[in-house]
């Protein structure tokens, strides 16, 4: 934090630079250090990081103000203070993500701000979204149902009755904040009358309820990248809920749950199955078909193999979304007991238990290694 660079002189603008000005600057840098266009890049991800963040805040007049005053320390939100600045929670991983991915959703709205009074951005939204691993593993488009806000008709979004009109509140003159003096400090807070919106409806509209905007679903197209894993979100910009006077809309998130699968366990990019062999199959070895996310697979199966045994297959796990890189599929031996024989079957094994017994302890490792164990267990 101690040198972090000036946002003025990250943006290459002047100090009285127009809002305007500041748009273009952070257009030019955008465009230029965006990681799409510099994959390997670590020097350009920084620069496109740092555009972005300076960019937040001088094109926020709040912020702005409050750099112009008191410099970093003053928008910094680590520096506690600060209020208000959107939905909180956001950022951290869904932030990486959506730069590698991009703004999947396309679009993202202008986020024009007004000055006047106080604006605020709209709260972010959450979409749970299930999905079978198959999908997860192979990625595939759809699309979800969000809600939308919409103008009011009946008042065209003044949440004023039709034939009244909003006036101007008078308890913070329509700038929506009021500055209150406590101790040394002047401080700025929001008008506690007309909520910061600068307004008071007399009159509200029957339709929204004096809100000015109505609630309705749309669809939204989703890409869900290949590999992605439970617990992991995509951000789609701006399509979270509206904000207030002119204050830029949140983000909505769209959070992957992947179902339990019949067959697979996912670790990680690795996948895990359990299969279950025979005991004559054990015992003789041979070729093992098993299933994967990508067709069959087939390992050779040692004569004499345990029950317990892993056996990994290498690249035959899920392509992850990160690293590009397949993980293994763990196949992990159970030998079953056969169960419900027939008369024949039963001489067959008792036959068989036979011959076994008088070869002697070199059929039996584990068996051998035990009856030593409880041997001197008891000597
Ligand atoms: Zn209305
Ligand atoms: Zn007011």
């Amino acid at each position: 934090m101690a040198s972090k660079r000036d946002f003025y002189e990250i943006l290459g603008v002047a100090k009285n630079a127009s809002d305007d000005d500041i748009k273009k600057a952070y257009r030019k840098l955008a465009m230029k250090y965006h990681p799409d266009r510099n994959p390997d890049s670590k020097g350009a991800e920084e620069k496109f990081k740092e555009a972005k963040e300076a960019y937040e805040m001088l094109s926020d007049p709040e912020k702005r103000e409050a750099y112009d005053r008191y410099g970093h320390a003053g928008v910094d939100p680590n520096m506690g203070g600060g209020g208000g600045f959107g939905g909180g929670g956001a950022g951290g991983f869904a932030d990486a993500f959506g730069d590698i991915f991009g703004d999947i959703f396309g679009g993202g709205g202008g986020r024009s701000r007004n000055s006047g009074p106080q604006v605020y951005r709209g709260a972010d939204l959450r979409y749970n979204l299930d999905i079978t691993l198959e999908q997860a593993a192979h990625g595939f488009d759809t699309t979800i149902r969000v809600p939308s806000w919409d103008a009011c008709e009946t008042c065209h979004g003044s949440g004023a009755k039709p034939g009244t009109q909003p006036t101007t509140c008078s308890t913070c003159g329509g700038h929506g904040q009021v500055r209150m003096q406590q101790g040394f400090f002047s401080i700025q807070q929001t008008c506690p009358k007309c909520h910061g919106t600068g307004k008071m409806i007399a009159d509200p509209c029957a339709t929204c309820s004096g809100v000015g905007r109505i609630k309705r679903n749309k669809t939204l197209e989703v890409k869900i990248p290949a590999g992605i894993d439970d617990g992991m979100r995509i951000r789609s910009s701006g399509n979270g809920e509206p904000g207030m006077n002119g204050g830029p809309p949140g983000d909505l998130y769209v959070e992957i749950h992947i179902k339990p699968h019949t067959v697979f366990q996912r670790e990680g990019d690795d996948l895990h199955c359990e299969i279950p062999i025979s005991y004559a199959k054990a015992g003789l070895g041979g070729e093992i078909e098993v299933p994967t996310l990508n067709g069959k697979a087939s390992f050779a199966l040692p004569e004499g193999t345990q029950t317990g045994k892993t056996f990994r297959l290498r690249g035959k796990g899920i392509k992850g979304v990160r690293s590009g890189f397949p993980g293994d599929l763990f196949c992990h031996v159970v030998i079953e007991t056969p169960v419900k024989l027939t008369d024949k079957q039963k001489e067959l094994l008792r036959e068989f238990e036979r011959l076994t017994v008088e070869g002697g302890a070199r059929h039996s490792p584990n068996a051998k290694s035990w009856k030593d164990k409880v041997k001197s267990f008891f000597e």
